[in-house]
């Protein structure tokens, strides 16, 4: 039996230290905003590289205050990948502004520079890109177009947690980063947490506020906020995770690289190609086969564990119906949908099972 993911074998090692966590926490007796959650936005902006770090309660509501930050809304349009998980959406609808969905490069998975590029309009505020399954998208390309027209960028950077385009991370490439700690993101806590993480002062302290009821000083609120706060034993638990992110991301490299090794040459298995200025982190370790389901069968049969990393695209839910986009509207998102099958792939994924997987595959594609 291989399961898709272990957080067991993490948190059977990390053990020690994550106790040690919890009892400083519960000895401080101060459970939301304080010293852990100051010390983790220290340790992980020097990690990104960027000048500041806000704690946020998720992924989603980090997206969000950055638009509401930026004061989108109503009327204004955001650039979003049509190939994507729904949270990218969801941000942006959540504060009023119409989503533009730009489809992926051919090979995919990530956000197509030159599609971005028509799709711009008057009405454009700001393009969210997606690293989506650790691979860093076009940075390069995305930033110039932004620079022409005014844009802003906020990177979605919950799938990519310490990747690198030209030696920069991840979260400190756009204007803003917006960071998901889900437990089994590459960085996770042990429940919901976020960040947002910047170069830029006044978006750093607007989201302070709006973070936190929209005060700064208590019982003071100079706008309306949200509570989307960040925990002390979150923090804490991160802290301690953030020593071995860089390590657990190298062994999922090796992973990636023996999955690449004895998987290739297989007809009719699209393999992941990440662009040679890329360095990404395997969040997902996503095959295409239009034998997908087949293949996926075949896998559950051997014990093996696979999941499909998105069944439905965001414009084909049933969330999104009244924005009108039929089936056929995004037809690569679509095609990604109907043919990407995830491996599977953690920092302690064993090279023998990686060996034991293609082996499955090769025989049920043979
Ligand atoms: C997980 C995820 C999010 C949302 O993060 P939460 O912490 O679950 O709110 C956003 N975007 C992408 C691409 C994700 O994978």
């Amino acid at each position: 039996m291989i399961p898709f993911l272990d957080i067991k074998a993490m948190h059977a090692e990390l053990k020690p230290e994550l106790d040690a966590a919890y009892r400083r926490v519960m000895d401080s007796g101060w459970f939301v905003l304080g010293r852990e959650v100051e010390a983790f936005e220290a340790e992980y902006a020097a990690f990104c590289g960027t000048t500041h770090c806000v704690g946020v309660g998720n992924g989603l509501e980090a997206l969000e205050l950055v638009l509401r930050a930026w004061d989108i809304g109503a009327g204004d349009e955001v650039i979003v990948p049509s190939n994507t998980y729904i949270a990218t959406w969801l941000a942006v609808t959540a504060v009023g502004a119409r989503v533009v969905p730009v489809e992926p490069t051919a090979n995919g998975p990530n956000i197509d520079p030159d599609r971005i590029a028509r799709a711009i309009t008057a009405r454009t505020r700001a393009i969210m890109p997606v690293h989506l399954y650790g691979e860093p998208a076009d940075m390069d390309s995305i930033k110039a177009i932004a620079g022409r027209h005014g844009l802003r960028v906020v990177e979605d950077v919950a799938q990519a947690q310490g990747a690198k385009v030209r030696g920069r991370r991840c979260g400190s490439l756009g204007h803003a980063g917006a960071h998901s700690f889900y437990p089994t993101k590459n960085l996770g806590a042990l429940g919901d947490a976020g960040a947002v993480t910047t170069d830029d002062v006044a978006l750093a302290n607007r989201i302070r506020v709006l973070r936190n009821y929209g005060s700064r000083v208590k019982y003071v609120n100079i706008e309306r906020g949200f509570n989307s706060r960040l925990d002390e034993l979150q923090a804490a638990f991160l802290r301690a995770k953030l020593l071995r992110l860089d390590g657990w991301n190298q062994h999922r490299r090796a992973v990636a690289a023996r999955y690449l090794d004895r998987l290739s040459g297989i007809p009719g298995l699209g393999l992941p190609r990440a662009p040679q200025w890329a360095e990404p982190v395997w969040h997902l370790y996503v095959v295409r086969t239009p034998r997908r389901d087949e293949l996926m069968g075949r896998l559950d049969r051997a014990g093996i564990g696979s999941l499909i990393h998105y069944p439905i695209p965001p414009h084909l839910q049933q969330a999104y119906a009244s924005l009108g986009f039929g089936k056929g509207s995004l037809p690569l998102a679509e095609a990604m949908a109907d043919t990407v099958l995830s491996l599977p792939m953690d920092a302690y994924l064993g090279l023998d099972a990686v060996d034991e997987i293609a082996r499955v595959v090769r025989a049920a594609l043979a």
